[in-house]
């Protein structure tokens, strides 16, 4: 195993963006994998595909639409409105079950045939979603598990598990990458690239996020 590459599960959004530069700056090799899971705006892999080119990181995308089709979400069903609040008593329509723990399973898979032990993920236990394959408690469970059903010794590595998304910002300025995330990434649930379309709940948390950290760093303070 070599303990100086790493392997990001990168869909071009902000966070997994975030984690794509973060690795380069902590490992000598990284490479990305994105994946079609039947995601309503199927453009989002190819600015993975442009960001990943531009960072000089070896890319590879890998179709798993069967998971769009396992389980009702808003994501990769047309028929289904998006909820536009978090639900009082559970997660918004927007989960797609199953997501996280396929594409980490994959991304190990895909690991090992490389000789890569490190696997990044941009899943955040503060995310206000509160979807369950996002949360820590998983992420570690999950690894024990795929280092049993492989018998490796992976290391998944969460550098936003407990960030908000302000500072979540503030570690891609720190990366010196601040604007081509704030102008490259798609995180809008309406496909709208950069600063999206401003009303969907993904780019309303985008924007708080970094309306709090460009405050904070006017006024000097470290969030
Ligand atoms: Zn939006």
């Amino acid at each position: 195993m070599n303990k100086e590459t790493a392997l990001v599960v990168f869909s071009g959004g902000q966070d997994s963006t975030t984690c794509l530069f973060w690795a380069m700056r902590e490992f000598k090799k990284v490479y990305a994998l994105s994946f079609i899971y039947g995601q309503k705006h199927r453009n989002e892999v190819e600015l993975a595909r442009h960001i990943a080119d531009e960072a000089e990181v070896e890319f590879e995308v890998m179709d798993v639409s069967f998971i769009g089709k396992l389980g009702r979400n808003s994501l990769t069903d047309m028929s289904i409105p998006m909820d536009q609040e978090k639900p009082t008593d559970s997660f918004p329509n927007t989960f797609v079950p199953g997501r996280n723990l396929f594409f980490l399973s994959i991304a190990a898979v895909y690991a090992r045939e490389k000789g890569i032990n490190h696997i990044v993920t941009g899943v955040s236990q503060t995310d206000f979603s509160g979807y369950p394959d996002c949360r820590d408690a998983f992420i570690k469970s999950l690894n024990v598990t795929l280092n049993l059903a492989m018998d490796e010794q992976f290391v998944i590595h969460t550098p936003l598990m407990w960030i908000d998304k302000a500072q979540t910002w503030q570690l891609a300025d720190e990366l010196g990458v601040l604007e081509l995330i704030r102008r490259e990434t798609l995180t809008c649930y309406n496909g709208v690239q950069g600063d999206g379309c401003g009303h969907c709940p993904s780019c309303k948390l985008r924007k708080e996020g970094l309306d709090k950290y460009l405050e904070a760093k006017n006024k000097g303070i470290k969030l």
